[in-house]
């Protein structure tokens, strides 16, 4: 049994299937799957193998190894209802409860860290809090694709060109604030004199809302529709100065918003 929804616990289903070990189901504790969708339709799907959501192990039972597991359905505060307990005969248990950055060396350096993504806090120019230290890539925040590392890669390493050649430009003046239904988003602090791309997550699914940035006063900086928003697929926002020229202040909160339809 697979416990966790993410690309990998779904990538792991597909791949056991293929190397002929039978996966009695992928158990995951949010109402929904975590991964992405194609990864649901194709790892999942498309081998019968069963997802249940909002469930999760309360025990593991086994002498010198797994024979079975108690799962239990949770509620809505994640707490797992017991007297609504089964048993699912097995004999491994693959935990796939998500990844975080390598964070050694950041600790080492005594870099500060942002508590959700657990990778350093960076400016615009993916400089950390230590001048002259940048990072780019899983080590910031777990990327679900490689093209937004590779363009963060160009962005770090032609920074540190400029941090040694003395050209880096002025520090940021506008910290970003996540808000409603923002898990965390990445840089931390941006120029209102420079173009950006900002990363960001949402902590739940929503269909059809609004990316929303408004200063320290509420009020609306700029407005963008998305059809969708889902944990697992990073949101990147393109902010180009035109957008923040009437901006005052130096916070921004992002918010993503249901949108009710007229
Ligand atoms: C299972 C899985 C499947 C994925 N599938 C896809 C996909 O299909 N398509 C896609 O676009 N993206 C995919 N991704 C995401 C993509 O692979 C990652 O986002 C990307 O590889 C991250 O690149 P990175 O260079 O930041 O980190 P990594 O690729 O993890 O590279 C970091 C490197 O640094 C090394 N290292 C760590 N610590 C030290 C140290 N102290 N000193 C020296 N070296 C060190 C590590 O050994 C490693 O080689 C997948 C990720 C996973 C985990």
């Amino acid at each position: 049994m697979i416990l966790g929804s993410g690309d990998i616990g779904l990538i792991m289903a597909r791949r056991l299937t293929l190397e002929g070990v039978e996966v009695v189901g992928v158990f995951e504790i949010m109402p929904y799957a975590n991964g992405l969708n194609r990864n649901i339709v194709q790892c999942l799907h498309d081998f019968d193998i069963p997802l249940h959501l909002s469930t999760t192990i309360v025990e593991i039972h086994g002498a010198h190894r797994v024979d079975k597991v108690t799962v239990a359905p949770v509620n809505a505060a994640l707490q797992p209802q017991l007297d609504r307990a089964w048993e699912v005969v097995c004999d491994t248990v693959l935990v796939a409860i998500g990844l975080i950055p390598e964070n050694e060396l950041s600790q080492q350096m005594r870099l500060r860290l942002d508590p959700v993504t657990r990778g350093p806090v960076v400016t615009s120019t993916m400089e950390c809090t230590r001048d002259g230290v940048f990072a780019c890539g899983n080590v910031v925040h777990i990327h679900d694709l490689v093209d937004f590392v590779s363009a963060e890669a160009a962005l770090a390493g032609f920074s540190a060109g400029q941090y040694v050649n003395g050209t880096l430009p002025r520090p940021d003046n506008v910290r970003l604030q996540p808000g409603d239904n923002v898990a965390y988003c990445v840089p931390h602090t941006i120029s209102t004199e420079r173009e950006h791309t900002v990363y960001l997550r949402a902590r739940r699914p929503l269909d059809a809302c609004t990316l929303q940035l408004r200063d320290a006063t509420g009020t609306r900086v700029y407005e963008k529709r998305l059809r969708y928003v889902f944990p697992a697929e990073m949101v990147n926002l393109r902010l180009r100065p035109a957008i923040l020229q009437h901006f005052h202040g130096d916070v921004l909160r992002i918010d993503l918003i249901a949108r009710v339809e007229a």
